[in-house]
């Protein structure tokens, strides 16, 4: 399993880092530390079950809808 952001859609209200802080951190300027890797969205290399599990759990709460599991 993989998630996906959709970083135009992502308003970094940081809500995954608190459901998920394994799998989404933020970096000091306050937004998700994997936002300079892609501009459009962000696939995640291969989770591992725990990892995935914490992953849905941010999909379902993320109040933007930015992220999908794959
Ligand atoms: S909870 Fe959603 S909108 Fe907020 S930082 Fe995470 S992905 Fe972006």
């Amino acid at each position: 399993m993989k998630f996906a952001v959709d970083l135009h859609v992502c308003q970094n209200m940081g809500q995954c880092s608190f459901s998920a802080p394994e799998v989404f951190a933020l970096d000091d300027d306050g937004k998700l530390s994997f936002r300079n890797e892609a501009s459009d969205e962000y696939v995640s290399p291969e989770l591992a079950d725990d990892a995935a599990d914490s992953a849905q759990t941010a999909a379902a709460l993320c109040p933007m809808g930015a992220i999908r599991i794959d």
